[in-house]
């Protein structure tokens, strides 16, 4: 079967590429190894940012799909004694409604969906990839093909190296999840609740459910949430026959997304959010991103690396460069003790408009007095303002730097190098 765009993955970000390709009028296929009724199917709601979709131009989620609205997020150290509070919008959405609607978009379209069917191959012909092979030996002819098949990115993992993208996702950027729905949800609730640095990870806890991730594979997750739980004396209550595990990848995003008639979107290329492990949001701006180039690459016919570049270019230096300030700021934070969280939080080293900025990415501008007076309140323990200091510089530069992704896959080593370079400068 031959189509201009194929798309393996009918997740957020596929449907996304999908409903923006097909109306103008190209072929467009999606493919996806689940039954249609259950894609997008998850144990848990999704956060996701409040205009997510009126800024790709669709509906907002309303009715069941809206779940709740939250606006309090509290940022708890480890050991749980200290909080800051912040003002921070965003809802939860019911998954599985959420993606049938994307999906129902895209068909209305005009792509065709194929459920319950597993690419497993990749068709490629003089350094050019031109389609997909399926578990049922069927043969998917693609001008563009579109991975979006989220965490296992099949479609990536087989690129060839000329591509220069990574195929693997080194195993200690992956966060192992596990989620529990609360037993008696009280959706008019309105806070999200955040654990950070719980041995390697963080538990976040929300009117509706409560979960654990970590980077650390070795921890039972579902024990060390329990023991957490009593420890602290959550007021929660779990129900165990809703539970769910889960892998997330905590990183910057994959630095090249485009090869030879290939573009990676979503958790394919590693679109979340490595403060949050939210990448509904930022996969579905991404894929916006890539279908927009997609087109001008087929208006074109012109499917080279070089022609779909502009897409890491548009990515890499606005949604990637937050992500990649994000990442900085989380590692400055998690490389400090439990016991120094708390120090930091109560004395304000650490202020409510820092954890704010982590959460949206914007740039901290701390004045020569705040630095001053900060310095005066944390004056026993020196090391954490420095730390953090420190932290913040590098953010900065590797958002900068970000911001600055080559024009041209020419450059693309030596750009690598230098984000390389700032980001192992950083403890
Ligand atoms: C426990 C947990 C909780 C999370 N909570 C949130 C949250 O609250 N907010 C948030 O923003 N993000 C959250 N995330 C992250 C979020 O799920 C992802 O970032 C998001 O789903 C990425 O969308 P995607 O379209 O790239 O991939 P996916 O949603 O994973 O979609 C990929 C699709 O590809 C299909 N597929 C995979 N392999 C193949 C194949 N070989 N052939 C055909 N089809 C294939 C799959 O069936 C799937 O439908 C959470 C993740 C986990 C694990």
């Amino acid at each position: 079967m031959k189509f201009d765009v194929v798309i393996v993955g009918a997740g957020p970000s596929g449907c996304i590429s999908a409903i923006n390709i097909a109306k103008k009028g190209y072929k467009v296929a999606i493919l996806d190894k689940d039954e249609e009724k259950s894609i997008g199917y998850r144990t848990g709601g999704g956060v996701i940012k409040v205009d997510t979709f009126s800024s790709v131009g669709l509906p907002r989620s309303q009715g069941k799909e809206l779940i709740a609205f939250l606006d309090t997020f509290n940022i708890y150290s480890p050991t749980a004694r200290t909080k800051k509070t912040v003002n921070h919008t965003a809802i939860i959405v019911d998954r599985l409604l959420m993606n049938q609607r994307l999906l129902q978009y895209a068909k209305e379209a005009g792509s065709q969906l194929f459920s319950e069917t597993q690419v497993e191959d990749l068709l490629i012909d003089n350094d050019f990839v031109k389609g997909v092979t399926t578990k049922d030996d069927k043969v998917f002819h693609s001008k563009i093909l579109i991975d979006a098949s989220g965490f296992s990115g099949i479609v990536r993992k087989k690129l060839p190296h000329s591509f220069n993208i990574e195929n693997e996702i080194d195993n200690k950027y992956i966060a192992k999840a596990y989620v529990e729905l609360l037993k008696n949800p009280n959706t008019s609730e309105n806070y999200l609740n955040s654990y950070l640095a719980v041995d390697n990870g963080y538990i976040w806890q929300t009117p509706t459910e409560i979960g654990y991730g970590s980077l650390d594979h070795s921890i039972d997750l579902k024990k060390r949430l329990h023991s957490f739980i009593d420890e602290h004396k959550l007021n929660v209550e779990t129900d165990s026959n809703y539970t769910s595990y889960g892998a997330i990848a905590v990183r910057q995003n994959i630095p090249n997304m485009v090869g030879n008639g290939v573009v990676i979107v979503g958790d394919a290329a590693c679109m979340i959010s490595p403060i949050e492990g939210a990448g509904i949001t930022t996969s579905i701006r991404g894929a916006k991103l890539a279908s927009d180039i997609i087109l001008e690459c087929l208006e074109k016919n012109d499917f080279s690396q070089s022609a779909l570049w502009a897409f890491n270019v548009k990515y890499n230096r606005t949604i990637g460069a937050n992500l990649a300030y994000m990442d900085m700021l989380r590692r400055g934070l998690i490389g400090l003790k439990p016991d120094d969280i708390d120090f930091a939080f109560e004395k304000e080293v650490i202020t409510a408009k820092d954890v704010l900025d982590s959460i949206t990415g914007d740039i901290a501008n701390v004045s020569v007095l705040d630095k001053a007076q900060r310095a005066i309140r944390g004056i026993r323990r020196p090391h954490i303002l420095l730390r953090m200091e420190n932290c913040m510089n590098k953010s900065k530069e590797l958002k900068h730097h970000y911001s600055n992704f080559p024009d041209n896959p020419e450059n693309l080593l030596k750009w690598i190098e230098k984000k390389d370079k700032i980001n192992n400068s950083f403890y």
